[in-house]
C-alpha cells in the first residue's frame, strides 16, 4: 500500500466507549479467569466476617461460581449498589488505605463480576428478611424479596458469555476447576478459625473443618505426604511473621507448595520465598513446603500496586527476609543441636590405627566431640522464635524416641564397602554413611561457632582480579573473621592469614572458595560451613578403627534430624523383623 493509504486507513474518529464496554475492559484487569472470581467472592465472605463458606463451581466455574457465607448479609440499599463500579463500605478515601484490614477495599469486584457474567446476590442481614438482586446485561438490575439466612450468596452464571474473546482464552474445565480450587486452598490456608467447603460440579472436593492453628490448616489443605510441621514466630519493627514449614521428609523438588501471605492475601515475592529456602538450608534436601505468614501495620505496605492485589511493597522487605531467616535457622539448629548433643557420648577417642586416613579421621571426631551441650544451650534464645508455643521438637528418628542414647547400647559389626559403619542396636541393624554422618556434625559443630581459628605458618598471599572481588573483600573482612577466615590487604595484594581448624583445601582452591563467597552473600556462613565439612569430613575410603567408628555412629544415631547438609539420609535401617520376613521366618 501506498504510504498515504495507510496513514488515510489509519486515521479513524475518536469516540467515547459507552460505559458497558468500559465495564468489560476494566474488569479484564480484575477477572480474566474464573479462579480471579472465586478469589474475589471469597475475600468479600471473609471480609464479612463469615465463619464458614462454601464454593459450588459448575464446568470449572464457566457455568457457575457461587460463594455463600454466613457473614453479615448487606440491607435492601446497600445491596441495590454493591456492584456498582467504585461501590464499596471498606474505604472512604484514600488514607483509609493506611488502616484497612480487609482483603478487598477498591469496590471493583462485584462490578467486574456484573460486567463479564450474569451476577446474582442473595443476601439477609438478620435472617427476618432478604433479597434478591439479579443483574443482567446493559446495567439493567432487580431486586426481589427472597428467603435466606444471615450471610450472603454470590453467582456468577455463564461467565465471559458476552466476551467470546476472553472465553476463547480459557482452558479446559477441569483445568479452569483445578485454578478454582487452588485459589480456595489459597485463602483457606490463611484463615483457619474459618470452615470452607468446596463443591464441584456437584460434588465436596474439600471439606476444610475449622483449624486451630495455621499449621494445623495447613497440614489438613496442602499436605499430601505424612511429615512433620513446625510452626515458629519471628518478629520485627511494625510486622510479625508466623511461618510454618514442613520437616526435610516432606522437602519438594519444586516450589509448588510454597506460599507468602501478607495480611491474609497471598502474595508473589520472590525475595520472601528465597528467605524460607535459605532459613532451612543446609537440612533440607530439596525445597521446604511452607508458608510465611506476615502481618504487617497496612502504613508500611502497599497493597495497591497489581491489579488482583498479587503483589504488595513493603517499606523494608529486608528486614522481613532476615527476621524469616534467622528464626528458621535458630529454631531449627537449636532443636537439632540440643537433641544431638544431649546424646553426645562422654568418650574421648584415641585412635590405634596407623594409616594417615584413620589419623586425621579421629583427630576431626575428637573436635566435634569435645563440646557440650551446655555451651549450646546457651548459645541460643538470640532468635525471635519461640519454642513454647511451637511445634513439638524434630522427632528423634522413630527407632531412638523410647530411650536416650548411650554408646554402649550399640554393638560395632564393622565397616562395609569401605564406607558404612554396620552397628546393631536392640533388634536394629544401622548401615550408617560415614562421610555423610560425619559431615552433619562438622557442619552444625561449625554453625555453632564452636569451629576455632587456626593461624598459618606461612600465609597464602593472592591478587584479586577485579575490582567487584576486591570491594566484596574488604566489605566483607569482618564477616569472614566470623567464620574463622583471616584476611589483611597489604599494598594492593591480599593474605589469608588464619583459616577455620581442620581446614584442607589447598592454597588455589582456598581462595577461589573464599571468592565464591561473593555469591552466597546472603548465606555465607552455611555456605562455607558446607564447603568446610565436605572437605574435612572423612572420606569414604577412609579408615576408622573401632572406637571412633562407634562415637560417629553414636553421635549421628543421636541426631534429631538425620541427613547431610546436602539433605542426604546418614544410615539406612534394617529390623530383625525385616530379616525374618525376607527369609520368610515367622517372628515370635
Ligand atoms: P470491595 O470488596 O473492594 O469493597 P466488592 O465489589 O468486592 O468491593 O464488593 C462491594 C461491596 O459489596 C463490599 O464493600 C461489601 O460492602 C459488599 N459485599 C460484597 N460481598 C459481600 C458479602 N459476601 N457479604 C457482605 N457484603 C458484601
Ligand atoms: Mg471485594
Amino acid at each position: 500500500m501506498e504510504t498515504a493509504a495507510v496513514i488515510e486507513s489509519a486515521r479513524k474518529k475518536i469516540a467515547i466507549l459507552p460505559p458497558d464496554e468500559v465495564r468489560k475492559i476494566a474488569a479484564g484487569e480484575v477477572i480474566d479467569k474464573p479462579a480471579a472470581l472465586v478469589r474475589e467472592f471469597i475475600d468479600n465472605a471473609i471480609d464479612a466476617g463469615s465463619l464458614c463458606v462454601e464454593v459450588h463451581i459448575e464446568d470449572g466455574g464457566m457455568r457457575l461460581i457461587e460463594v455463600v457465607d454466613d457473614g453479615c448479609g448487606m440491607d435492601r440499599e446497600d445491596l441495590a449498589i454493591c456492584w456498582k463500579t467504585h461501590a464499596t463500605s471498606k474505604i472512604r478515601s484514600m488514607e483509609d488505605l493506611a488502616f484497612a484490614e480487609t482483603l478487598g477495599f477498591r469496590g471493583e469486584a462485584l462490578a467486574a463480576a456484573a460486567a463479564v457474567s450474569r451476577l446474582e446476590v442473595l443476601t439477609s442481614v438478620s435472617g427476618r428478611e432478604a433479597w434478591r438482586l439479579e443483574v443482567g446485561p446493559e446495567e439493567y438490575a432487580e431486586i426481589t424479596q427472597t428467603r435466606r439466612t444471615r450471610g450472603t450468596s454470590v453467582r456468577a452464571f455463564d461467565l465471559f458469555g458476552s466476551i467470546p474473546a476472553r472465553k476463547a482464552f480459557l482452558k479446559r474445565g477441569w483445568s479452569e476447576a483445578n485454578l478454582c480450587r487452588l485459589s480456595f486452598i489459597e485463602k483457606a490456608l490463611a484463615f483457619p478459625a474459618v470452615s470452607f467447603r468446596f463443591i464441584q460440579d456437584g460434588k465436596l472436593k474439600t471439606n476444610l473443618s475449622v483449624a486451630t492453628s495455621l499449621k494445623e490448616r495447613f497440614g489438613a489443605a496442602v499436605m499430601d505426604s505424612e511429615g512433620f510441621l513446625y510452626e515458629i514466630s519471628a518478629a520485627g519493627k511494625g510486622f510479625s511473621v508466623t511461618i510454618v514449614v514442613g520437616g526435610p521428609e516432606t522437602a519438594r523438588s519444586d516450589r509448588r507448595h510454597q506460599y507468602i501471605f501478607a495480611n491474609g492475601r497471598r502474595i508473589q515475592n520472590p525475595s520472601l520465598a528465597q528467605a524460607l529456602e535459605y532459613g532451612t538450608q543446609g537440612w533440607y534436601p530439596d525445597h521446604p513446603v511452607g508458608a510465611l505468614y506476615i502481618r504487617i501495620d497496612p502504613a508500611l505496605a502497599d497493597f495497591n500496586i497489581h491489579p488482583a492485589k498479587r503483589e504488595a511493597r513493603f517499606s523494608d522487605s529486608g528486614a522481613i527476609h532476615r527476621a524469616v531467616t534467622a528464626a528458621l535457622r535458630e529454631f531449627i539448629r537449636h532443636q537439632h543441636l540440643a537433641r544431638g548433643l544431649a546424646s553426645f557420648p562422654p568418650l574421648s577417642l584415641s585412635s590405634s590405627a596407623e594409616t594417615s586416613g584413620a589419623k586425621g579421621a579421629s583427630l576431626a571426631l575428637e573436635a566435634f566431640m569435645d563440646d557440650d551441650a551446655g555451651e549450646y544451650g546457651a548459645s541460643f534464645n538470640r532468635g525471635a522464635y519461640t519454642p513454647q508455643d511451637t511445634a513439638p521438637a524434630f522427632p528423634p528418628h522413630p527407632s531412638l524416641a523410647a530411650e536416650p542414647q548411650a554408646a554402649y547400647g550399640l554393638r560395632y559389626l564393622g565397616r562395609v564397602f569401605g564406607l558404612f559403619i554396620v552397628v546393631e542396636k536392640d533388634d536394629r541393624l544401622f548401615f550408617i554413611d560415614q562421610h555423610a554422618a560425619h559431615e552433619r556434625l562438622l557442619y552444625d559443630r561449625f554453625l555453632s561457632g564452636a569451629v576455632p581459628c587456626q593461624e598459618l605458618l606461612v600465609a597464602i598471599p593472592f591478587v584479586t582480579e577485579s575490582e567487584g572481588d576486591d570491594l566484596f573483600l574488604s566489605a566483607h573482612q569482618e564477616e569472614l573473621a566470623r567464620l574463622g577466615v583471616l584476611i589483611v590487604k597489604d599494598s594492593g595484594s591480599w593474605r589469608i592469614e588464619a583459616l577455620p581448624a581442620g581446614w584442607r583445601l589447598g592454597d588455589g582452591e582456598t581462595v577461589r572458595e573464599l571468592l565464591e563467597l561473593k555469591r552466597h552473600k546472603e548465606n555465607m556462613a552455611e555456605h562455607w560451613a558446607a564447603t568446610l565439612t565436605c572437605h574435612s569430613a572423612v572420606k569414604d575410603k577412609d579408615y576408622l578403627d573401632e572406637s571412633a567408628a562407634l562415637s560417629l555412629a553414636d553421635a549421628a544415631l543421636g541426631l534429631p534430624v538425620p541427613r547431610c547438609p546436602h539433605g542426604r539420609p546418614l544410615w539406612f535401617e534394617l529390623t530383625k523383623e525385616d530379616l525374618y520376613k525376607a527369609v520368610k521366618r515367622s517372628l515370635r
